[in-house]
């Protein structure tokens, strides 16, 4: 770390932080310069933070040097993560397709939907019971009848389900219910239910907020991984920008950024990313070509009557058309389907 002090900083200023910094078990380092002088402190700075320094009257700026996350970064770890999800892997070269509904709405859809997806190629299902949605009178979800209808559809085809936990008091429930929790947009940065859902085994799909930078995405990640959980997969979703022509703007800049500093996988969902049904393929096979280990995608068989995003979902036979169309891409990129 690079601490640069405001001119008017006297040696005995400079020497006080030298101690503080010395206090941690960290090596301090003294550069007095012509009008400014430059402090160093050599060792892992993250433990400097517990310091405050940039409180200090007369320091005038901090660099790190290394990154604020630190056991989902590459540094610490330079091998990919390979993370399973009942058996099916994601990672290190094997790569995952999730698909279905945005949300459960009957056993009765979910089952048709299901069936499509897994005769397409699809390893897992996904289906919303909890929907968190931007106004209250929309359709909220089932709740724990759409779980039950989720876990029960789950064992009939034989694929593992994924759904999202909203509230910390349902994670014991979704637990019961569904292979991976999903973590949504908006609760990215709910860090009471990162740190719960690191104290589980049960893989994480977490997905970056809407707002959120990569690293506040990878600090998201970093919560549940320091408390135990190292199952997580991340998940770029499109963020807010002033473009308006698409529901959201996939930043596909962020795969091969977050795959050079995170050895994490990285999956994209191009049905949030554009939330218009005709661009979900080419954002999925742009996804694939940029690095992406894996795609959520939301198909419902009859879109027209879906009771969520019904725009963005694909309906069975344009799935099995994308997916006959993915494995070329994916063969591409030198990855496992
Ligand atoms: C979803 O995938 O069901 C969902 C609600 O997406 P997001 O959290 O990305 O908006
Ligand atoms: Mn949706």
């Amino acid at each position: 770390m690079i601490i640069v002090l405001k001119p008017e900083a006297t040696k005995q200023d400079a020497e006080e932080i030298l101690k503080k910094i010395e206090s941690v078990g960290l090596k301090p380092l003294y550069m007095p310069g012509a009008e400014r002088t430059v402090l160093g402190a050599i060792g892992d700075e993250r433990v400097l933070g517990k310091l405050h320094l940039e409180n200090h009257p007369f320091v005038d700026r901090i660099t790190p040097i290394l990154t604020p996350y630190k056991l989902v970064s590459r540094e610490a770890h330079p091998d990919s993560t390979v993370v399973s999800i009942d058996g099916v892997q994601i990672g290190g070269g094997h790569f995952m397709m999730i698909a279905g509904p945005c949300a459960v709405e009957s056993y009765e859809q979910m089952y048709a939907t299901s069936q499509a997806v897994k005769k397409a190629g699809s390893h897992c299902l996904r289906g919303g019971a909890y929907k968190p949605r931007a106004s209250p009178y929309s359709f909220q979800g089932l709740g724990l009848e759409g779980l039950k209808i989720l876990h029960k559809v789950s064992e009939e085809i034989g694929l593992p389900a994924v759904t999202e936990v909203v509230e910390v008091e349902d994670v014991a429930q979704v637990d019961l219910y569904a292979s991976a929790f999903q973590v949504g947009a908006r609760n990215m940065q709910n860090y009471r239910l990162l740190k719960i859902l690191g104290g589980s085994q049960k893989p994480v799909i977490l997905k970056r907020g809407m707002a959120a930078t990569v690293e506040d995405l990878l600090l998201a990640a970093e919560y549940i991984v320091s408390e135990g959980n190292p199952n997580v997969i991340l998940c770029e979703r499109g963020i807010r920008t002033f473009e308006t022509a698409t529901r959201n703007t996939l930043d596909l800049n962020a795969i091969p950024f977050i795959k050079q500093h995170c050895h994490l996988p990285v999956i994209v969902d191009p049905s949030h990313g554009t939330g218009v049904r005709e661009y979900v393929a080419p954002m999925a096979k742009a996804a694939i070509a940029c690095g992406a280990d894996g795609l959520l995608i939301e198909v419902h068989n009859c879109p027209k009557d879906a009771l969520s995003d019904g725009q963005q979902s694909l309906n069975p036979d344009e799935f099995a058309y994308l997916m006959k169309d993915l494995r070329f891409f994916v063969e591409a990129v030198g990855l496992k389907m």
